[in-house]
């Protein structure tokens, strides 16, 4: 489904990412640990063109986001196959960012009707259908001003998913949340990841990591360090500083 391969990235002559090479398979759950700093949030974004990469190759379902030239730099596609491309993500930060003079359902409902040119009439029974699925329809007219932050963070997840992503990206969806909240926000997930949808997702959460991920990579440094199944990662972990950090976590 996605295939990165090499990426590196600095930011002011600071590497933040070393060669960070990582395959996504479709209906893989992925979490993705490691320490602050690390570079987690930042491939995250390279993945979805948030960020410009400096070299290495982005392939999603075979099409080339962006590949390293003869020259040895990052070459993207042109503009209409990247948007193209960059639709087949759907991505949820820590911080919401919903739009704040639009209700619940209109938050929705933008992005088909701006981006696919749907109408109103046209989304709005897929808009409702998940809704229902985060458990928010009898929201759907509040602002997000009146919601509690869990809710928020659903209405967001119901968002990325109306523009029916083939994967979707968490950059610890939970992690602004009160500990009450994080619960109901990993819940969606949780179903979500029943449903086979191919998430890759940066968590502190271990019982996610463990119970939900099929995958858990470990980052430090700007360096992908291992990629393993979830019960392998935890069950044998040998590694000094994946060890370390665990220890720490847990
Ligand atoms: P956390 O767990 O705290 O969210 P992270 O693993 O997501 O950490 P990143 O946010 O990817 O880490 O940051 C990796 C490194 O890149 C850090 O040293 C950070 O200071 C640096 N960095 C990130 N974004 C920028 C930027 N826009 N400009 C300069 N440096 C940046
Ligand atoms: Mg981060």
């Amino acid at each position: 489904m996605v295939q990165a391969r090499d990426i590196c990235k600095a930011f002011n002559g600071n590497e933040v990412l070393k060669r960070v090479s990582l395959d996504i398979h479709k209906g893989e759950v992925m979490a993705v640990i490691g320490p602050s700093g690390s570079g987690k949030s930042t491939f995250l974004r390279c993945l979805n063109h948030l960020e410009v990469i400096d070299s290495g190759s982005v392939v999603v379902e075979g099409q080339t986001l962006v590949r390293t030239n003869a020259q040895g730099q990052a070459q993207y596609a042109p503009e209409a196959q990247m948007r193209a491309i960059l639709r087949r993500m759907g991505m949820v930060f820590q911080g919401f960012n919903l739009f704040p003079h639009l209700s619940v359902i209109d938050n929705i409902t933008e992005a088909p009707m701006v981006v696919k040119g749907l109408t109103r009439e046209q989304i709005m029974p897929k808009a409702q259908e998940l809704l229902r699925k985060v458990g928010l329809l009898e929201k759907a007219d509040a602002y997000p001003a009146r919601l509690s932050g869990g809710q928020k963070q659903r209405v967001a997840i119901a968002r990325a998913l109306a523009m029916e992503p083939d994967i979707m990206l968490f950059d610890e969806p939970t992690s602004a949340l009160d500990p009450e909240l994080t619960g109901e926000v990993l819940r969606t997930m949780r179903q979500l990841a029943e449903e086979h949808m191919t998430m890759l997702v940066v968590t502190h959460e271990m019982g996610f990591a463990r119970e939900v991920a099929n995958t858990v990579v470990f980052m430090d440094q700007g360096a992908l360090i291992e990629a393993k199944p979830a019960r392998a990662f935890f069950e044998d972990c040998s590694h000094p500083r994946i060890r370390s950090f665990l220890d720490n976590m847990l």
